[in-house]
């Protein structure tokens, strides 16, 4: 059961989302091109090298650098561009750790494994265990989506994560992306740095230990915590954003649906701290979500959350939103498989900065769905009563 402690992490996407910059009109397709810029702005000159993901219509550009960060840069910023040789970049695990811990306050040290670079103030052995959590949440998106019949990609650049020991020390640093929401946001994958950045919500790192050693190991320590739930559920939902956004499911800063983004990130999210491990895959019913869509449901919600991403943003009532995302996605995972795959592929195609208003959005669903949401709303409520009257 997903505890309430977990609901800033709804915020936390919410406030990522709305942390991206507006797209400047007509945009080109991205190129894989690589570039020396010379940039000059409020903050000064710089000099940098980057791949040049979207050139606009006004000389804007959107680059991506060497530790994975997107900026946009106004036409009016750039002085002059010339083209490099793309094999100049340098993203070993290491290089990219060190450009990462540069940026980072003093004391993070680094682990790498097989997919992450993770970026830590907690004990080595905490941040162990965070990345199992990471690997296994790997591992099992690429084998759901393969195994639903769809290709999503082994991203080919290790991905970032920071993990704070203190609260007040990741708020000070989370401020700086989410402004006065980071006292309510416990963890966040953020767009633009495509990273994700939490702490130690366990405190299990505070915990008194006998000659400084975990007294049942780190695991059992974390588990045993009341924050466990929360914590994984927000490790597993920002780590799904980060998979789905670095494995071409969807593609960063492009106009993907809330309902799509956050509806995947919720059917991954469900923890399961009665097993060894706290989360033991895909495909559990996410109870505190299912039992909140029942309860707060009305009429015509469905086609709200298709349309826009309006109700997600909305001081009150986000929560209605992600619950009907978490039934949407539900149940066409469950009746319309197919279709579902449909609307995902075509949603990866869409590219970065483009910008899609309501019939766009509208004509995307009808055209992958056969029907308008409005028609999908009865059979959604009647097959989430039924999963709820499933034995817990
Ligand atoms: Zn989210």
């Amino acid at each position: 059961m997903v505890s309430r402690s977990t609901s800033p992490i709804l915020l936390a996407c919410l406030a990522v989302a709305l942390g991206v910059a507006a797209p400047p009109a007509a945009a080109m397709p991205p190129q894989a091109r690589r570039e020396r810029i010379d940039v000059r702005d409020s903050s000064g000159s710089r000099l940098l090298e980057a791949f040049i993901l979207v050139e606009a219509v006004d000389g804007g550009l959107l680059v991506e650098h060497d530790d994975q960060r997107y900026e946009l840069l106004p036409p009016e910023s750039i002085v002059t561009r010339q083209p490099i040789d793309t094999t100049d970049a340098d993203t070993t695990p290491k290089t990219l750790a060190s450009r990462i811990v540069a940026d980072l306050p003093p004391g993070f040290d680094v682990l790498t494994t097989k997919h992450y670079v993770i970026c830590f103030t907690t004990s080595r052995d905490y941040a162990k265990w965070c990345a199992g959590i990471f690997e296994r949440l790997h591992g099992a998106f690429i084998n759901y989506w393969s195994r639903a019949g769809l290709e999503v990609a082994n991203p080919d650049k290790p991905m970032v994560v920071v993990i704070f020991a203190d609260r007040s020390d990741y708020e000070t640093y989370a401020t700086h992306d989410l402004g006065a929401a980071a006292d309510r946001v416990v963890g966040y994958y953020n767009l633009l740095s495509n990273r994700i950045t939490t702490f130690d919500l366990t405190g299990t790192d505070l915990l008194p230990r006998p000659n400084g050693r975990p007294s049942g190991g780190v695991g059992l320590d974390i588990l045993s915590s009341p924050a466990a739930a929360g914590l994984i559920a927000t490790l597993v939902h920002e780590a799904t954003h980060q998979m789905a956004f670095n494995g071409g499911l969807h593609q960063r800063l492009a106009p993907v649906p809330l309902w799509v983004s956050e509806g995947i990130a919720t059917s991954f999210e469900t923890p399961d701290v009665g097993s060894a491990t706290g989360w033991r895959g895909i495909g559990a019913i996410n109870r505190a979500r299912l039992d909140h869509f029942l309860k707060h449901h009305r009429q015509g919600d469905l086609e709200a959350i298709v349309v826009s991403d309006d109700r997600f943003r909305a001081a009150e009532g986000p929560l209605d939103a992600y619950a009907a995302a978490w039934a949407l996605t539900r149940y066409c995972t469950d009746a319309r498989r197919q279709q579902f795959l449909d609307y995902l592929r075509l949603q990866a195609a869409k590219p970065p900065l483009a910008d899609d208003d309501r019939d766009i959005r509208l004509h995307d669903f009808e055209q992958a769905f056969h029907c308008v949401p409005g028609d999908m709303e009865d059979k959604v409520v009647e097959a989430m009563a039924r999963l709820a009257s499933r034995p817990r």
